[in-house]
């Protein structure tokens, strides 16, 4: 680490988690140097309560700010999610949480960054205008509105859009014991409830109108009638308290992507550079680890611009994967009422599976879910069944299980599947005696109009042959490379062949990208087209432990699951 060289001034923009980490481990490194925080609010004033850390962000948070250590000793922790939904509740243990409230956190950092020297300039909100000239580096933390990512918006690349969900980010007195997620009705809309309790009495309540629905309340109004009409809402939830606001909004989540965080002598950090949807609660870890990792490129060379260079090289690449985790989240409560039709128990299983594989032995610690999972699908208890084990009936033809593999294949209780190309469909006869068989269509072509004309050449082939008694056409499709959402015409393509009526089950095949976000990304679509298509969906090609695949299908989310011969244990 470097401490030589002239010094410089730098000045941050924002006293959020990211901006007062960045210029306290920046002012640690280079003490000569002039650092500057320019905050517009008030000091003591904050917007929103708790904030939720896994365990493992937790250990994150301790290695890149120790100052941290003795607030994070005092937080509330807890082990379990619970899910109240269809007027039951399940509990899950096993998770592993922590929570601060955001205004001692803020607090502590800030202290901590006068401690060492930086200036704390609160009450003066500032712009790009006032500042590029006159500092060497200028870092933009002002959060996920940035003005300053908006005036740069060209140059960096900065993408932002909107989650369709209004969210208000609420606090109440009501103890909460657990990540508790809950679901009611209004009138004819499904509303949700993020509540978690945190170390100063009180617990955060998010909530959460899915769907495109009019907005709750006119942002500004007086919050105490808004407040009193939530509060009867979530009643059976708060046993008598209050929800309260320190800033009543109704928002939309923005996403926010940039193809560069580096522009000239200005750096965008925090939420101003990428923001994680609160349902996966990383975003203050995010901002942290920006601040922290700016700081380190700054210690190491003496040349800001060198610095930005380096910090650009290192982290950007690494958010990405959290970013579509998060907004995989968000698509899945933009959902609720879709999910819900699935009925309590698989859809306390969807809830918990939304962005991870998660083995059934970790779902089995949850006492009945599995097993009210499990009844749910076979329409009968079934305790300590295996649920690859329940027969699967597609039209008039019964599967043995939900374990299916492509031919030949001679494993008990394991569905044969035979792959065709199209110009084979017409005169299939049933080759190995297999019951499924599956149209390989491959990816979507990447012209619009091409992928238009095959699939009508697809439909009137599909319509002319002639299938052997007994047996159930898939239509299998490939998954495009590198996508981290369902791709649009991946699902216009498959609404247009179940409207000819002889898509008996949905395939998603695995292409060349087997990565976990490749299945995420197959899991999601199976989730978009088999309730609106009424087709059974089998997930194909991918790899995943059987007791991961076993939770999927508990889920609701497929209905089987085809494994590459020797890539089953
Ligand atoms: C409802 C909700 C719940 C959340 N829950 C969690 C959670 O449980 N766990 C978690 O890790 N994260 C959570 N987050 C995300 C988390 O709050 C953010 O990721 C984090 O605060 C980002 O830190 P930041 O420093 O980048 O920005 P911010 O914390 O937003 O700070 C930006 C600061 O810049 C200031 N500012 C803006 N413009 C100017 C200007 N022109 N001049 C001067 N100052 C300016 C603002 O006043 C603000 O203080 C949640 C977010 C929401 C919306």
């Amino acid at each position: 680490m470097s401490r030589t060289g002239s010094a410089r001034s730098v000045v941050c923009v924002g006293a959020g988690p990211a901006g007062l980490l960045a210029a306290t481990q920046i002012k640690l490194a280079r003490p000569g140097w002039h650092v500057v925080v320019h905050e517009r609010a008030p000091k003591d004033v904050t917007y929103g309560y708790g904030v939720v850390f896994s365990d493992a962000a937790v250990r994150t948070i301790e290695y890149l700010a120790p100052e941290l250590g003795e607030l994070l000793a005092t937080q509330t922790r807890w082990d379990d999610v619970e899910i109240r939904a269809h007027g039951r509740r399940y509990r899950v243990p096993g998770h592993g949480y922590a929570a601060l409230s955001r205004h001692r956190l803020l607090d502590a950092l800030a202290g901590r960054a006068a401690a060492v020297g930086v200036d704390m300039r609160y009450e003066t909100p500032t712009t790009l205008g006032e500042l590029r000239d006159e500092y060497d580096l200028v870092i933009a933390a002002d959060g996920a509105h940035s003005q300053i990512r908006r005036e740069l918006a060209a140059e960096l690349g900065a993408t932002v859009h909107w989650g369709r969900s209004r969210f208000a980010w609420l606090g109440t007195t009501a103890g909460f014991d657990a990540m508790t997620f809950i679901f009611e009705r209004v009138r004819d809309t499904v509303v949700v409830a993020h509540g978690y309790p945190h170390d100063d009495g009180l617990s955060t309540f998010v909530v959460e109108v899915p769907g495109p629905a009019p907005a709750p309340t006119e942002a500004g109004a007086d919050p105490e009638p808004v407040l009193a009409e939530w509060s009867e809402v979530f009643a059976d939830h708060l046993g008598g308290h209050r929800l309260r606001t320190n800033d009543l909004r109704w928002e939309r989540f923005p996403v926010v992507r940039l193809r560069d965080c580096v522009y000239r002598n200005v750096v965008v950090i925090g939420d101003a550079a990428h923001t994680v949807h609160y349902s996966v609660g990383s975003g203050t870890r995010m901002a942290l680890e920006d601040g922290f990792h700016l700081a380190r490129s700054v210690a190491h060379h003496d040349e800001p611009a060198s610095a930005l260079a380096e910090y650009q090289r290192r982290r950007l690449p690494g958010v990405a994967e959290l970013q579509s985790t998060g907004e995989r989240s968000m698509r899945w409560f933009e959902h609720v009422p879709d999910h819900l039709r699935k009925g309590p128990a698989p859809f306390a299983v969807h809830l918990l599976t939304r962005t991870n594989g998660v083995p059934l032995s970790r779902l089995a610690e949850a006492g009945r879910l599995t097993d009210d999972a499990t009844e749910a699908l076979t329409g009968r208890p079934m305790p300590r069944g295996d649920v690859l084990a329940v027969p699967l009936t597609v039209g008039s033809v019964r599967l043995p299980g939900r374990l299916a593999m492509r031919t030949p294949t001679d494993a008990p209780g394991v569905v044969p599947v035979a792959v065709l190309d199209l110009a084979d469909v017409a005169s299939a006869a049933d080759p190995v005696g297999s019951p499924v068989l599956a149209v390989d269509l491959g990816p979507c072509a990447a012209d619009p109009d091409v992928e238009r004309t095959n699939t009508l050449v697809t439909m009137d082939a599909l319509r002319a042959a002639d299938l052997p008694e007994g047996s159930v056409l898939a239509i299998r499709s490939v998954l495009p490379a590198a996508v981290d959402r369902p791709p649009p015409a991946l699902l216009a393509r498959l609404r247009a062949l179940c409207a000819v009526d002889r898509c008996d089950l949905v395939d998603l095949a695995a292409g060349d990208d087997r990565s976990g976000v490749a299945l995420a990304v197959a899991l999601e679509t199976a989730d978009l087209v088999r309730r609106p298509l009424n087709r059974p969906v089998m997930v194909s090609g991918f790899r995943a432990a059987p007791d991961v695949v076993r939770t999927h299908l508990l889920a609701g989310r497929i209905d089987l699951w085809c494994a590459e011969p020797g890539a089953w244990p």
